[in-house]
């Protein structure tokens, strides 16, 4: 153990620094230092919406879904990436189980047939 201050050794039991002389128990234990490795380089909530805006342009936004998708240079913007693609795969089942029941009830058929009645009464 060393000390927090001048960072020479001292003694565990210590209360004050044989060296600098600073009171050991003041100084809040220091947390192991941990450093993020680059690739999970978090990202702010701004930086979703940013993403977000991105992956919903036409053509471009496709493009970039795909490349992220598969890049691991940032997990954390690959995982969104691939998320986008869940929320798409949720949306298209539910435009076809919509489509089916509107189909088997006549919806479709009554929503046209109201279209059709405003168009000709304009
Ligand atoms: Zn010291």
């Amino acid at each position: 153990m060393n000390c927090p201050n001048c960072g020479s050794p001292i003694e565990p039991a210590a209360t004050f620094c044989t060296n600098c002389g600073a009171h050991l128990s003041n100084i809040p234990p220091q947390k192991p230092v941990t450093a993020i490795p680059k690739e999970y380089k978090p990202i702010g909530a701004w930086g979703y919406v940013g993403w977000n805006i991105l992956f919903a342009i036409p053509v471009v936004g496709f493009v970039l879904l795909i490349v992220f998708s598969f890049s691991n240079s940032n997990i954390n913007r690959r995982n969104y990436a691939r998320s986008f693609w869940c929320t798409l795969l949720v949306a298209v089942v539910l435009v076809i189980v919509l489509s089916i029941v509107a189909a088997a009830t006549g919806t479709m058929d009554e929503l046209m047939q109201a279209l059709q009645e405003l168009q000709g009464s304009l």
